[in-house]
């Protein structure tokens, strides 16, 4: 199902590992590769993207720049698939990884980053409104999923956080601050919960990307159609004259260790079931090496690609405390244009559609299978509505 190894055995019965990514971009200059790097130090607590309605730092992106972002995941259905596309397309992605998934698919959090991704926190169990929480519980949802994170990779997670439904506050960013951890909104949404028709997904996405010139573009490695659409979406922006920017992080995340040991015996246990073990049980020395292979960009050595590190000064967070409004400060996106009014959109207006980040939200989600994954059945239901 998926190459995390490309294993051969030798005469002497050796196994040795290949990274699986150092063939598959083989023609870097007929893929949209890597512009350059952007290096964010989180130690000031800032708040990157369009979508909110809190003090948020000047956009560090040029025209025409656009940073991937992948939430709510990992999943083995649809990140392996992304991660062999975005390999092909020699270039790189930020993953919001939710603790609960990152627990259950260890094995998987790891390829994200030993194949040279930034991995950051999107809460343990992915509570649609943390801002509705107490302010503790909201806390601890945050810190477990980093703990979760950590546990799972065995380190190297970036300090880097997106709230669930992008439903941001100014205590919590405080709180975010205080931790030196960087939070990012989104400036594009490809809408990819809701449109299960690849195609559909990759015009509307280039038509939002081309609208705004670039951006941090928003996905769901949950979702089948984002996989399929992926190809054609990078294609796309490449022939678009779109570049990507590939975000790092400068400081690294201090997990409360308290919470880590918690989810040490869980992820040990799905390690040990994974179908992947056997071949990477012999190789925990190679997660290492690839990270080295990876260090390097797929143009060349990583020093090749200009580095510009993004440094923002923390921002007085406790005037807005007293200003926060009890309402999610998420703002609404301007409405569409009326042939752009989707039937998604419409409440009510699809029956069978279900809103997959409601259902996968839903606060009694007791273990990650219980998660209702809205698939196939799904795309066959809304077909009619898509055409
Ligand atoms: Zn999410």
């Amino acid at each position: 199902m998926r190459s995390f190894f490309v294993a051969s055995i030798s005469a002497a019965g050796m196994v040795f590992a290949v990274p699986a990514g150092a063939s598959d971009c083989a023609a870097p200059e007929h893929a949209i590769g890597l512009e350059r790097i952007v290096e964010v130090d989180a130690s000031g607590g800032p708040l990157f993207g369009a979508l909110t309605k809190q003090q948020r730092e000047p956009s560090f992106l040029r025209e025409k720049e656009v940073i991937l972002t992948f939430d709510d995941g990992p999943s083995p259905w649809v990140t392996p698939r992304i991660l062999e596309t975005l390999e092909r397309h020699c270039t790189r992605a930020t993953f919001f990884a939710v603790g609960k998934m990152a627990v259950a698919y260890p094995v998987i959090a790891r390829d994200i980053i030993a194949r040279g991704h930034t991995l950051g926190g999107h809460t343990w169990a992915h509570p649609r409104q943390l801002p509705k929480m107490s302010e503790t519980r909201a806390q601890n949802e945050i810190e477990r999923g980093f703990a979760a994170l950590d546990a799972a990779t065995g380190g190297g997670i970036a300090p880097f956080f997106r709230f669930t439904g992008l439903n941001d506050s100014a205590p919590l960013l405080g709180y975010l601050q205080e931790r030196s951890i960087a939070t990012f909104t989104v400036d594009v949404v490809s809408d990819d919960s809701f449109i299960a028709d690849p195609a559909e997904l990759t015009r509307l996405t280039l038509k939002r990307v081309e609208k705004r010139g670039g951006g941090i573009l928003l996905f769901h490695d949950i979702k089948p159609a984002t996989a399929k659409a992926l190809p054609a979406i990078l294609e796309g922006l490449k022939n678009r004259g779109f570049k990507v920017v590939h975000m790092r992080h400068r400081n690294a995340l201090t997990a409360r260790q308290e919470l880590v040991a918690n989810y040490r015996n869980k992820v040990a246990a799905n390690l040990a079931k994974s179908p992947d073990t056997p071949r990477l049980m012999p190789f925990y020395g190679a997660i290492s090496i690839l990270r080295e292979a990876n260090a390097a960009t797929p143009s060349g050595s990583r020093s090749a690609l200009p580095v510009a590190v993004v440094s923002p000064a923390p921002r007085d967070r406790s005037v807005q405390k007293r200003k926060t409004k009890k309402k999610s400060s998420r703002p609404r996106p301007k409405p569409a244009a009326a042939e752009e009014v989707l039937p998604w959109k419409k409440k009510n207006a699809l029956p069978g559609y279900e809103d997959t980040r409601r259902s996968h939200n839903a606060p009694k989600a007791a273990s990650t299978t219980s998660w209702q994954y809205v698939g196939p059945q799904t795309a066959e239901r809304a077909a009619p509505y898509l055409r």
